[in-house]
């Protein structure tokens, strides 16, 4: 039987079931996914060059046998390499599977960029390809394709299967855009574009292949944007939420501060949006600490004024808790009735607060994604907060599963995401293009901004001299260790040590406590509940404190190696301290190995400015692993860059809109395809069910 593309990838030539489980773990299954798997790198041949003519930030090519592996420091591999003319030491970050493809002896061609880190060149996060004996392709005349190899499948078996797949399968790959589109555009056709990819001619005809590639990747992005964005529009049956003069000042008298210009401007935003009946679907952004509580709140009782049943929606229980507290302190003499809904409530427990929320008995829910499950049933929904969770397509999950008890009308909530994920506007409007977006730019009054200071290792001991003076003072301090391994329980053990080291040698006068990710909610949320009383001054913990937590009497952060953290995440820890009317200061305990996280632990120390830290972020996103997206929940690109693209990314939002004014449906024939791939990669994700 001959191959289609839609056949799984074991049945390609030299694959089979062993390998295609490795290639599940690149998130390739079928035969187009192989052919979809690009490059991540090529070699020209005319780049190879002695190791003693590598220079500082070129991008070059030796070929030279590996002298010696080891691991470092934070699963870095490092090897030392050398040919006639010398030797260069060569870093690969956070990749300990490499070492295994390594062997010491052998001759390998490397192709990177080279840095002068502490006075010495060495060559970062190349790749690379093993020179087998009576090789010839030392010096071959083509460009040769890396591909991202992963533990147990080197980017050579990857070629093989690769050009099997080609041969056999590439003629069957779908067009998207027609002749036409293709001319306007000035872009090659997918099936020339896939061959150049992975059998090169030119490097210019490589990058005009993978801009034809990003665009299309972009392209099916945002057309499930626009297309979820006119799915929220299109209904009108939500309810029509007034503020009148009196209901404002009714809400307004519960803070007992005035709100900033920035907060005013968001709920001018959100009354606007919810006095109309086609749903709010708004993104409320802004630094920790800006405020988004108090404007969500708002909203909530403006729901509530119009007897309509308000949700919280978090990601985790400590936040949930968070959000407990905030209601309690604001409306604790107020006639609002809420609850939380939580994984830990006794199946009696769990009845009666189902009952409460059916029959209206209740007036907030509070709850993790726990809310969203099949037996809650809300006597009349009106407005849903999702915090902190604008992963991509979670909104929409979660839109199909509220239930209404008078199912004869129906009714759907307006929606409110709120993030402390500063993500640049202008990204924020491709990527979330379906949400509406009001941006906090302003931290209420009286807050001092957090120092930051870099700590090498050798000034711990002043360091810990200054918070004990804090501590003495009254105040309180948090320490966070960062993810050792990859498996929890190596985290918990990490910070386990440190709480007893903290305890036995460096605070013994103070009470130190841990928490971590593996305690059941109910430790957890004794070990907050003292810290909050100030009953514990110092907290050690693993990042599960990275959300959420608000205590205005913590003045002093200390980020254990710090260097292993991503900018959003240290930014996000850092909002955790200058919450109260106390100088704060944040300690970045670091030993930074590579220049971006130098770059890194500057920026932080240089600015409290979440947008610009953003910006720098996203420009820093370097070597893959340590900045996934995964941390602003954008999606996941293959091709595309979100920063370095940025015009194919407009120029493809605009055919996206043009489009889907056309034929929004995707029911022509000549949509078909686009229909096909679009419902292949975010069908499931997105829940387009209209156009499936
Ligand atoms: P965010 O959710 O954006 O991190 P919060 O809403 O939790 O911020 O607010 C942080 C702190 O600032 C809370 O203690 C809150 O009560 C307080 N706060 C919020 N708005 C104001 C304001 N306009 N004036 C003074 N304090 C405020
Ligand atoms: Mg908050």
């Amino acid at each position: 039987m001959a191959l289609r593309i839609e056949d799984k990838v074991q049945f390609v030539k030299g694959v089979g079931p062993v390998r295609a489980e490795l290639f599940r773990r690149l998130d390739v299954e079928t035969v187009r996914d192989l052919l979809y798997l690009f490059p991540r790198d090529y070699e020209e041949p005319t780049d190879v060059c002695p190791i003693i003519q590598l220079q500082d930030g070129q991008k070059q090519t030796v070929v030279a046998q590996c002298l010696e592996v080891r691991i470092a420091q934070w699963r870095h591999v490092e090897a030392a390499f050398a040919d006639d003319s010398g030797s260069v030491k060569v870093v690969w970050f956070n990749a300990p599977y490499l070492r295994n493809q390594l062997h010491p002896g052998r001759t390998y061609r490397l192709t990177g960029r080279t840095r002068l880190y502490r006075r010495h060149l060495q060559m970062q996060h190349p790749s690379f390809r093993e020179i087998g004996e009576g090789d010839e392709d030392a010096g071959d005349a083509s460009i040769q394709a890396t591909y991202p190899a992963t533990e147990g499948l080197q980017s050579r078996s990857i070629a093989r299967a690769v050009q099997a797949a080609l041969d056999q399968c590439l003629g069957e790959l779908p067009e998207l855009f027609t002749p036409a589109t293709l001319k306007r555009l000035a872009m090659p056709s997918v099936r020339a574009a896939v061959r150049e990819l992975h059998r090169p001619t030119s490097m210019k005809a490589v990058g005009r292949a993978r801009r034809r590639m990003a665009f299309e990747e972009f392209f099916l992005m945002e057309l499930a944007v626009a297309l979820r964005r006119r799915g929220l529009k299109r209904f009108q049956d939500a309810p029509r939420l007034a503020v009148t003069p009196a209901i404002d000042a009714h809400i307004r008298r519960r803070f007992p501060f005035a709100l900033t210009a920035a907060q005013n401007r968001a709920i001018t935003d959100i009354v606007a949006d919810i006095g109309a009946s086609t749903p709010m679907a708004r993104l409320v952004q802004g630094d920790v600490g800006s405020g988004k509580t108090v404007v969500a709140l708002y909203g909530i009782l403006a729901a509530v004024a119009n007897e309509c049943q308000a949700a919280i929606m978090t990601p985790t229980e400590i936040l949930t808790e968070q959000h407990l507290r905030s209601i309690e302190r604001f409306l604790a003499d107020s006639r609002v009735r809420w609850l939380l809904l939580s994984g830990s409530l006794s199946a009696a427990e769990r009845k009666k607060a189902l009952a409460r929320i059916r029959d209206g008995d209740v007036d907030i829910v509070v709850g993790t994604q726990a809310l969203i499950q099949q037996d809650v049933t809300f006597k009349r929904l009106g407005f849903v907060v999702v915090d902190e969770q604008h992963k991509f397509g979670v909104l929409q999950r979660a839109e199909s599963r509220w239930r209404n008890a008078e199912s004869d009308q129906p009714l759907r909530p307006h929606y409110l995401v709120m993030t402390a994920t500063p993500i640049p506007r202008t990204l924020a409007l491709t990527v979330f293009g379906d949400l509406d977006i009001s941006v906090i730019d302003e931290l209420p009054p009286g807050r001092r901004p957090v120092r930051t200071a870099w700590v090498r290792p050798s000034g711990r001991p002043a360091m810990y001299e200054h918070i004990r003076q804090d501590i003495r003072r009254g105040r309180q301090a948090y320490v966070v260790c960062p993810l050792v391994e990859e498996s929890d329980k190596q985290d918990m053990k990490a910070a386990t040590e440190e709480a007893r080291r903290l305890q036995k040698d460096v605070f013994a006068e103070f009470r130190v406590a841990l928490l971590h990710g593996r305690m059941d909610a109910d430790e957890k949320q004794r070990i907050m509940a003292d810290f909050r009383s100030g009953h514990t001054h110092v907290l050690v913990s693993t990042i599960v404190i990275e959300v959420g937590i608000d205590v205005e009497n913590a003045t002093a952060m200390v980020i254990e190696h710090a260097e292993r953290f991503g900018l959003a995440q240290l930014h996000q820890l850092r909002g955790r301290i200058g919450r109260g009317p106390h100088e704060s200061t944040c300690y970045l305990v670091a030993q930074p190995t590579t220049e971006f996280a130098e770059r890194r632990i500057g920026v932080m120390t240089e600015t409290n400015d979440g947008f610009r830290i953003a910006e720098e972020d996203l420009k820093l996103r370097g070597p893959g692993e340590f900045f996934g997206t995964r941390q602003h929940g954008l999606p996941e690109l293959r091709v595309g860059n979100l920063v370095e693209d940025y015009d194919l990314l407009q120029l493809a939002r605009q055919e996206a809109s043009d489009l889907v004014r056309q034929d929004a449906d995707l029911a022509r024939p000549e949509h078909r395809f686009i229909r096909d791939a679009l419902l292949a990669t975010y069908g499931r994700k997105m829940e387009l069910i209209d156009v499936g």
